[in-house]
């Protein structure tokens, strides 16, 4: 069983930061399969669901991967959780992740690094490093991630999971704790396509509490899956994006999975072809990402001050509030978060403003217009998830920008706010890897469509 599970495995691969107690969480699938029976059946009755610790469930603790938030328990549920509870899942418990989930291998986690349950020696990816290995080693059934620029995508490749980051605005924000809020969605995470659907089909949909939410409900996404699983892809226009296959830092035989997959896409009824976004795309969408999401982060990031949020601690006679914030701010973020908060704010800065980040936004537009025209032609764009095979635990940890590169082929779908899904495409080195697919913005029944098509 699940618990058994991660009572065997969670203490060597650290996939949840809180687990529920059994009983309670056993008690709690009791009443929801009962309340299935009364009601004629619930989506997702009494399954077990992973949550990042990023997204608030009432009573745990949300502690974002960092030390700051260690003692912050939730007084609310946010409004994926509601609706999941509402489809009849338990919540067992919240995962290990990147702090604040800036990171692209889980170990800036202020709680030790997740570790691949395919290879224990490896990362998992990040940053929802902890409910990709919960998935993957069967210590939960469904799963919610977040994906700002690839952490939902990037840890589903590296361990054979499914994972969607969804249309901007198709899934609500409430609840969930913001790094840079213009880039980032929850997205469900599964171990097979219908499982994805179900998830996303549960958690989408308008909601007045995030003002960026789109006035929409998506149906049939389970239906577009299992058309995909029975029929294939009859009918979808599937191009493959040549920047990334003719990159010199995409691994070999990581195109040869992207090849592949195309030609899977083909044998089911696609319609397949060749697409390009052009050379600026690929080589500034890294940069503007990385521009964008800092300075929003350093916004949002000065609320943890020992003030408002984050331990309080006796302020030292005379010292004044400027050096105890940033007393409390030096003691319990970690080194990331930290060149993350500085970088940010000199980039907003009078007189760097405009050369970086009101830049990055021009070259963010250029993306989304080339992307967006590419998807008038296709339904589906193939490329890789991630560019490599998982490092070794320790292998990029104190390298920031070779971390950042692990990033190239993901970022773009959050530049543009399109939907864009992560799927088990074959092994290398032992561990699994995941293409990718993009699709056009609400066209996830598409997205899961081709999933269902190539599972
Ligand atoms: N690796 C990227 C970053 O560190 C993406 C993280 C994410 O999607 N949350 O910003």
């Amino acid at each position: 069983s699940v618990y058994e599970r991660i009572e065997r495995l969670n203490g060597r691969l650290n996939a949840y930061i809180t687990v529920r107690p059994r009983e309670e969480v056993e008690r709690e699938v009791r009443s929801r399969l009962e309340e299935a029976k009364s009601r004629g059946g619930l989506p997702l009755a009494g399954l077990l669901v992973a949550v990042k610790d990023n997204i608030h469930v009432s009573g745990l603790p949300v502690t974002c991967g960092s030390r700051m938030l260690e003692k912050y328990i939730a007084v609310y549920d946010a409004t994926v959780v509601e609706r999941l509870r509402g489809a009849g899942a338990v919540v067992v418990g919240k995962t290990n992740m990147d702090e604040f989930a800036m990171g692209s291998t889980g170990e800036t986690s202020a709680y030790g690094p997740a570790r691949n349950p395919w290879n224990p020696d490896r990362v998992p990816g990040g940053s929802s490093s902890g409910t990709a290995v919960a998935l993957a080693a069967g210590m939960a059934t469904l799963g919610l991630g977040s994906d700002t620029g690839g952490s939902i995508r990037m840890p589903a490749a590296w361990t054979g999971v499914y994972g969607l980051k969804p249309t901007y605005g198709l899934v609500s924000r409430y609840g969930l704790v913001s790094y840079a809020d213009s880039l980032e969605q929850i997205g469900p995470m599964a171990r097979n396509t219908r499982d994805l659907a179900a998830v996303l089909e549960a958690i989408a949909g308008f909601d007045p509490r995030d003002s960026t939410s789109l006035r929409t409900r998506p149906q049939g996404l389970v239906e577009a899956a299992e058309r995909g699983l029975r029929e294939g892809a009859h009918g979808l226009r599937v191009a493959v994006l040549q920047e990334f296959m003719e990159h010199p830092g995409v691994d070999e035989r990581v195109k040869g999975l992207v090849e592949r997959a195309a030609g899977l896409l083909r044998d089911a009824g696609a319609v397949v072809g060749e697409a390009r976004l052009g050379r600026e795309v690929a080589e500034y969408s890294l940069p503007a990402y990385y521009v964008i999401a800092m300075a929003e982060a350093s916004s949002n990031l000065a609320r943890y001050d020992g003030v408002r949020y984050g331990p309080r601690e006796p302020p030292r006679p005379w010292e004044g509030w400027n050096t105890y914030y940033s007393r409390i701010r030096a003691r319990y973020l970690g080194a990331e978060v930290k060149l993350r908060i500085m970088l940010g704010s000199w980039m907003l800065s009078a007189g760097y403003r405009d050369q970086y980040y009101i830049r990055a936004l021009r070259l963010r537009r250029l993306v989304r217009d080339r992307l967006l025209r590419l998807l008038e032609d296709n339904d589906i764009l193939l490329a890789p998830a991630v560019i490599a095979p998982p490092p070794r635990l320790g292998e990029v940890a104190d390298d920031p920008e070779k971390m950042y590169a692990l990033d190239l082929a993901t970022v773009v779908a959050n530049l543009s706010g399109v939907p864009a899904a992560a799927a088990p495409a074959g092994w290398v080195e032992g561990v699994p890897l995941g293409v990718q697919l993009i699709a056009k913005p609400l066209a996830e029944d598409k997205l899961l469509q081709a999933l269902g098509a190539l599972e």
